[in-house]
C-alpha cells in the first residue's frame, strides 16, 4: 500500500489548533489536544498499519453507540430495535432534548444521537435474558468486536460523567414521562455513563470497523459475531447520522461510513476494504475531532475508499 501514514498525521495534525477538547464532562478536559494517531486494518492484506498517537488509551464515548446497538440488535433483532429508535437526522445537537419535544411521540430519532443511545442501553438492561450486570456484558462485547481485552473502564470519567450528565439524566426522565422508557431510569442511565467510559486505543477502532466492513465476521478469525443485516444497517446509520448534522457535508467529502465521539475518537468502515481507527480529542463546535476528519479525509481519497464512487 503505497500510503506514507506518518506524513499524513504531520501534515494534519495542526489542525486541531481549530478545535478544542471537550470541557462539559470535567475529566476529558484534562486531554493533551495535541494528539493524532491512527490505526488501519487492511482487510485485504489482512494486516493493521498505524502512525502517530495510534497506542494511546482515550475515552470511547459516543462511538459505544455504535457497538451497544450492535448487542442490543444480536440480543433482540433488528426488527425489535427499531421498534423503539428511528433512523432520522434530529437536526440538532447530539444532547439536544428539544429534537424530542419537537417531534412528540415519536420515538428517538435514531441511535447515534443521547436520546437514541439512552433507550437502547435502556433495551439491553430491561431484556429479561440479560445478566444481573448489563454493563459487564457490553464491556465483554466491546473487548471481542474490538479484539482487544485491554480495554477497561476508566472510574474517573465514569464519575465526572456521573456528575456532570444533568442533561442526559433530563433526556431519560423525558423518556420516561412519555412512557417510553423501557427499564428503570437511573440503572440505564449508569449503564450509559459507563459504557461512554470505556478506553480504547485506534487499534481497537479499527478491528471494530473492519468487522463491520467484513460483513460481521471478525476478519482476524473468520467467526460471525453478528449478523450480515445489522453490520449493514449500522453502516447504513453511521453514513447518515454518525457525524450528528456534519453526516450529510462528510458523506459528500469523505463517503465512508463514520462514528464519532467526543473522546476524539473516529471509527470508519470501508466496506470490504479497511476498517479506520482515528484519535485526535480536539474537537469542532459539533463535537467531531477536527485534524481526526481532515486525516479522514486524505486516507480515504489516497485509497480510494468513497462507496458512491
Ligand atoms: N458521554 C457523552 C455524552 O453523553 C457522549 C457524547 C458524544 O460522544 N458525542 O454527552
Amino acid at each position: 500500500m503505497n500510503l506514507n501514514l506518518n506524513a499524513l498525521i504531520a501534515k494534519n495534525l495542526p489542525n486541531q489548533l481549530e478545535g478544542k477538547v471537550a470541557s462539559y464532562i470535567p475529566a476529558l478536559a484534562q486531554v493533551n489536544p495535541n494528539q493524532l494517531g491512527i490505526a488501519l486494518y487492511d482487510l485485504k492484506n489482512q494486516q493493521i498499519i498505524e502512525a502517530g498517537d495510534s497506542e494511546v488509551r482515550f475515552a470511547i464515548e459516543s462511538i459505544s453507540k455504535v457497538i451497544t446497538l450492535l448487542w442490543a440488535i444480536k440480543k433482540l433483532g433488528l426488527k425489535e430495535v427499531f421498534n423503539y429508535v428511528g433512523s432520522r437526522q434530529t437536526g440538532f445537537a447530539f444532547n439536544s432534548i428539544l429534537n424530542m419535544e419537537i417531534n412528540k411521540d415519536e420515538h428517538p430519532l435514531n441511535p447515534f444521537v443521547n436520546v437514541g443511545a439512552i433507550m437502547t442501553t435502556s433495551l439491553i438492561v430491561e431484556d429479561k435474558q440479560a445478566c444481573v450486570h448489563p454493563f459487564e456484558e457490553i464491556l465483554t462485547f466491546a473487548k471481542e468486536i474490538c479484539h482487544d481485552p485491554d480495554i477497561y473502564l476508566d472510574d474517573t470519567i465514569y464519575h465526572s460523567e456521573k456528575r456532570t450528565g444533568d442533561l442526559n439524566r433530563s433526556l431519560a426522565y423525558y423518556l420516561k414521562s412519555e412512557k417510553m422508557m423501557i427499564a428503570e431510569v437511573e440503572p440505564s442511565l449508569d449503564t450509559y455513563f459507563k459504557q461512554c467510559s470505556i478506553m480504547v486505543t485506534t487499534k481497537s477502532l479499527a478491528n471494530l470497523g473492519a468487522v463491520l466492513a467484513n460483513d460481521g465476521i471478525k476478519p482476524w478469525d473468520g467467526k460471525r459475531i453478528i449478523s450480515s443485516e445489522s453490520a449493514t444497517a449500522t453502516k447504513s446509520l453511521m453514513m447518515t447520522t454518525g457525524l450528528y448534522n456534519q453526516s450529510g457535508t462528510y458523506s459528500r467529502l469523505i463517503g465512508v461510513p463514520t462514528k464519532s465521539g467526543v473522546g476524539g475518537g473516529l471509527v470508519s468502515a470501508a466496506p470490504h476494504k479497511f476498517g479506520i481507527g482515528i484519535f485526535s480529542p480536539a474537537l469542532n463546535n459539533e463535537g467531531n475531532s477536527v485534524a481526526g476528519l481532515t486525516l479522514l479525509e486524505d486516507v480515504a481519497n489516497k485509497l480510494d475508499l468513497n462507496i458512491f464512487k
